[in-house]
């Protein structure tokens, strides 16, 4: 199997040095751009697996990269993970409207980030997944396709399923609507964003079935999120 391309786009020469050493030993074929200029020319040359993306570049910024990407059907749907500094943390929700799949904030361990890496892996290559997923007191069998809580089986309808299972392979993030939407409905289909939260109630009264909890967060204006309380 051709290992997976990450395109690193970093100013910081020390931090992509690093992170190209640390990567390139867990057999990722990894490549650098040093400006959002070259990202996005890298990117249309040869779309990568996955991009690991600064948020303050020179020439092009990093939002304005993401941005781009996100707007060719080509480039749509390459999982983006943003770096972000401690001082730009009130800018994450409007990088979750742009469409980052996830971020870290500098400074971050590169074990984290390779944790990142395979988590939206995981996301966009279903087949390399595990059978069996757990989070808290919740556990989904995605070959019979079973859910349970603790001790008790909980009954989902397919959209709900498919909302917890993706929900579940990132604990405590916030997904957006749009997100929630794109990876559940998929992005060519016209589906109404206030869906999005109908379903999330029914997963919602589907798991606290037993009274075990609510473990979906609602974040206001921002989306949801899966959560141990
Ligand atoms: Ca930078």
């Amino acid at each position: 199997m051709a290992s997976t391309r990450i395109l690193i786009v970093e100013d910081e020469e020390a931090l992509a040095t690093l992170l190209d050493y640390n990567l390139t030993k867990e057999k990722f074929d990894v490549t650098i751009a040093s400006d959002g200029e070259e990202a996005l020319l890298k990117v249309e040359e040869e779309p990568p697996d996955v991009i690991i993306l600064d948020w303050m570049l020179p020439k092009v910024s990093g939002i304005e990269v993401c941005r781009r990407i996100r707007a060719k059907a080509e480039t749509r749907n390459i999982p983006i993970i943003m770096l972000t500094a401690r001082s730009e943390e009130d800018d994450r929700i409007r990088g979750l409207e742009t469409g980052a799949d996830d971020y870290l904030t500098k400074p971050f361990s590169t074990k984290e980030l390779i944790a990142r890496v395979r988590a939206v892996l995981r996301r966009i290559r279903p087949g390399l997944i595990e059978d069996k997923v757990q989070f808290s007191d919740i556990e989904i069998d995605r070959v019979s396709h079973r859910v349970m809580r603790g001790d008790k089986e909980i009954h989902l309808g397919p959209t709900e399923f498919r909302l917890l299972d993706h929900l579940i392979q990132n604990p405590g993030r916030v997904y957006s609507r749009e997100q929630l939407l794109n990876a559940v409905w998929g992005s060519d289909v016209f589906v109404e964003l206030r869906t999005v939260d109908v379903h999330i109630g029914r997963l919602r009264k589907a798991l606290n079935k037993y009274n075990q909890g609510d473990p979906i967060r609602t974040v206001r204006s921002a989306g949801y999120a899966l959560d141990s309380e």
